[in-house]
């Protein structure tokens, strides 16, 4: 599957230096976080110690992996840059496309039709620009990154939040939008702010019922679900030792459930068996060879409170089995009072599914130790009250679990195996009855369970939980059940209890796979032809956007002056819209759709100034565009908040709005508007919200004098014949001037890339 040794080597090859150079600037010793986010300046050694939570730095990550619904933008972006290759290895991965329904066979082969465009262009500009393709069925993507790609003291991108989980193997992987991964696939720098370090120290072992699981489940108990935000979780101590490493994996996955910018734990000798059994030894011997600096220098971890600016302590061997949920992943509850709790809150104990899988628990490991739960069931005379279904991680995992009688075990307790693919996870379930809205349980050892998230329905009440807690509640049917002191009715009428779960860490006989489902892509791609059909309603090659004409902008119509909460959301909105991810003319039509309009407190109902009438915004402005004319959207504070979906700066874009003037932006945003050519401007004095009207016809003066730290000027020409000139900032730099004068920052790579 082509990991890059050479590669790997390579990063391995400057820590010694970069580290060095590090622990001079920083002035102490250092986290392992740091080390690996020191080694990975886009400027080569530190020449400055970053300020955490405050200075803004340029990265060089190693890797970019891409799933496959958030991969169509960026890929479709990537190809404006005009780069033969993708600058770093990459992946796509098809997991997010296929539906849960029937089982594997059935529902791939339905999903491999309903979504082949999409599969195809996916396959063949991965084909062309040297990006490795994983196919539908080939698993998740975090799975199988920690497989094959993932590597100690790395630094990864990826297009979705949870690339987090690849922290199991020593990396800082971070999730991040496709404007990103298309950046650094195009060989740009890519900028995060120094995170704050939070370090978690686990001591004691875990046993009985207690799994990895449980380690973040408390930890999200703890945190809540903003707790980690902007900063990296770094686990350390003798028990993060014990763990597995897929079980790190796990712990690191979750993180994102408390909004961390990424957990990562120190290279240990669980890293190298995993790296050994997954056909790695030589990134293993690598590793091996810098081994000191793959972990926090002794001294961090002897007195960790002076060196992270958050501490938590967490004993292992004190942990019990638990359950987050309902509707949220941090509201923590062991297994021993959730029958109290249930009760209190009223919470229904009747549990209908358990579903086993997700990036989170689909490892080998997971599927054995709740195979050893599923066996017990079998042999003791227990029948299964509520359905199963599981959603291997992987086809290797899949293929071993299959040859080592996993699977067999899960189908003797009428178990549904689901293809390797998200499913359930991201709510491709086609779930018999879900329509109906009835109040339910459910349990799963995914990582997020808000409401309608896995079956549309809001009164599914979905608990978050490990696999062989799964099971073992998916047989008793009772969320209340507690194995580690329950017994439960066979049938023969006697009581017998499970014994805590056991499963091998790694295969015994080693993983095994025939297919993986990897496309290695061409050698050369300079004749593969990206496949799109110009009358797909899913995807759409993009034009570049108009270079700026070179003079002042005059007479531009407000769109909308949106009032209060306008987030990535609101502007442009997800549900059914994300079919349309790969179309940008066609996901444009929910531009603002969400957003307040000011002057009537309603959504998507704005006034067209040509015509006096009040419709939609996206219809209104595409009618500002077919006259020509320019527009203008203003916001409130902290505008564009929420993801980073680059489609909220793209589609203002695409449709002619010219400018967004707002108290404040959310910062991803303003990026994000400022790489596809867009002026994101700010009021001086914020009570100027209040000035803009309805009917304004609004200049922007100072364009061609354009630079940093330099006000430019509005010119508000109101209806009644009156005028206004109010100041407004900017935050564009140099280069970010440049990208706003060729009509995006992809227009300037591609002007170098023809030099
Ligand atoms: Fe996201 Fe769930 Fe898929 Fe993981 S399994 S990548 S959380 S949708």
């Amino acid at each position: 599957m082509a990991f890059d040794i050479d590669m790997i080597k390579k990063v391995y090859s400057q820590y010694e230096e970069r580290v060095t150079a590090a622990r001079k600037m920083v002035n102490k010793p250092l986290t392992l976080s740091e080390k690996i986010l020191y080694t990975h300046l886009w400027s080569g050694n530190a020449t400055e110690a970053y300020e955490r939570g405050k200075s803004y730095v340029d990265f060089a990550p190693d890797r970019v992996a891409m799933q496959d619904a958030t991969a169509q933008m960026a890929l479709l972006q990537f190809m404006q840059a005009g780069r033969a290759k993708a600058a770093v290895p990459s992946t796509v991965h098809c997991d997010h496309l296929i539906q849960a329904k029937e089982g594997a066979d059935k529902d791939l082969a339905r999903a491999k039709s309903e979504s082949s465009e999409v599969f195809n262009f996916l396959s063949s500009v991965s084909n062309k620009y040297g990006i490795g393709f994983w196919k539908p069925g080939a698993g998740i993507i975090h799975q199988v990154v920690l497989e094959n790609y993932a590597f100690p003291g790395g630094l990864m991108i990826g297009t979705d939040s949870h690339t987090v989980n690849a922290g199991g193997l020593g990396m800082v992987a971070i999730g991040v939008g496709g404007a990103d991964a298309c950046d650094v696939m195009a060989g740009l720098p890519w900028e995060l702010k120094f995170p704050k370090l939070i370090g978690v120290k686990l001591t004691g072992k875990l046993s009985g019922w207690a799994a990895p699981k449980d380690v973040i489940l408390k930890v999200a108990g703890i945190l809540t679900v903003k707790g980690g935000t902007g900063a990296i979780v770094e686990y350390f101590g003798d028990g993060a030792e014990s763990l597995s490493c897929t079980g790190k994996g796990t712990i690191c996955n979750m993180g994102a459930e408390i909004g961390a910018t990424t957990s990562t734990f120190g290279y240990d000798a669980s890293m190298e068996r995993y790296l050994r059994a997954t056909d790695r030894a030589d990134v293993a011997d690598a590793a091996n060879a810098i081994k000191g600096h793959l972990t926090a220098d002794p001294e961090v971890y002897a007195n960790p409170e002076e060196y992270f600016d958050q501490l938590i302590e967490i004993n292992l061997s004190e942990l019990e089995p638990s359950l987050n949920g309902p509707f949220t992943p941090d509201l923590y509850t062991p297994a021993s009072r959730m029958r109290e709790e249930a009760q209190k809150n009223g919470w229904p104990t009747k549990v209908e599914w358990g579903l086993i899988g997700s990036c989170t628990n689909s490892s080998y490991e997971d599927l054995a130790r709740a195979a050893s739960i599923a066996r017990q069931a079998v042999d003791k005379g227990l029948v299964t009250k509520a359905e199963f279904g599981i959603n291997p991680g992987s086809e290797q995992v899949r293929y071993t679990a299959d040859r080592d009688g996993l699977l067999k075990t899960f189908e003797d307790l009428n178990a549904t195996i689901f293809t390797n693919a998200c499913g359930p996870c991201i709510g491709m379930w086609d779930r018999a009855g879900a329509d109906k809205q009835e109040k339910n349980t459910i349990v799963h050892s995914f990582n997020r369970n808000f409401a309608k998230r896995a079956d549309g329905n809001p009164n599914t009440y979905a608990f978050v939980t490990s696999p062989e807690m799964v099971a073992a509640i998916a047989i008793s049917g009772d969320l209340g059940f507690n194995p580690v002191t329950d017994t439960l009715t066979n049938k023969n009428g006697e009581q017998v209890k499970l014994d805590p779960p056991t499963g091998d860490e790694l295969p015994t006989k080693g993983f095994d796979v025939e297919d993986p489902g990897y496309q290695a892509p061409a050698a050369d791609g300079s004749s593969v032809v990206v496949e799109v059909s110009p009358t797909s309603d899913r995807l759409q090659l993009l034009e570049p956007f108009a270079p700026w004409e070179g003079t002042d902008l005059k007479g531009l119509k407000v769109l909308i002056k949106a009032k209060g909460k306008c987030t990535t959301d609101h502007i442009s909105m997800a549900g059914p819209w994300l079919k349309y991810r790969g179309h940008l003319d066609n996901i444009s039509n929910n531009l603002l759709i969400g957003a307040v309009n000011y002057f009537n407190d309603k959504t998507d109902n704005v006034q067209n100034q040509l015509t006096g009438e009040y419709g939609a915004v996206p219809a209104t402005q595409r009618a500002y565009k077919a006259a020509g004319i320019g527009s203008i959207v203003v916001g409130d504070e902290n505008y564009g908040e929420g993801s980073s979906r680059e489609h909220a700066a793209m589609e203002p874009r695409h449709l002619g709005v010219r400018a967004v003037l707002v108290k404040s932006f959310a910062r991803i945003h303003e990026t994000n508007l400022k790489k596809q050519g867009m002026l994101g401007l700010t009021f001086d004095n914020k009570d100027d919200y209040d000035k803009i009207q309805e009917q304004d016809n609004i200049d922007i003066i100072g364009l061609t004098e354009f630079a940093p730290n330099k006000p430019l000027t509005l010119v508000l020409h109101h209806a009644d014949g009156s005028e206004e000139r109010i100041t407004v900032n900017h935050t564009y730099n140099a280069q970010q001037i440049e990208w706003f004068k060729a009509g995006g920052a992809l227009n300037i790579i591609r002007a170098n890339q023809a030099k």
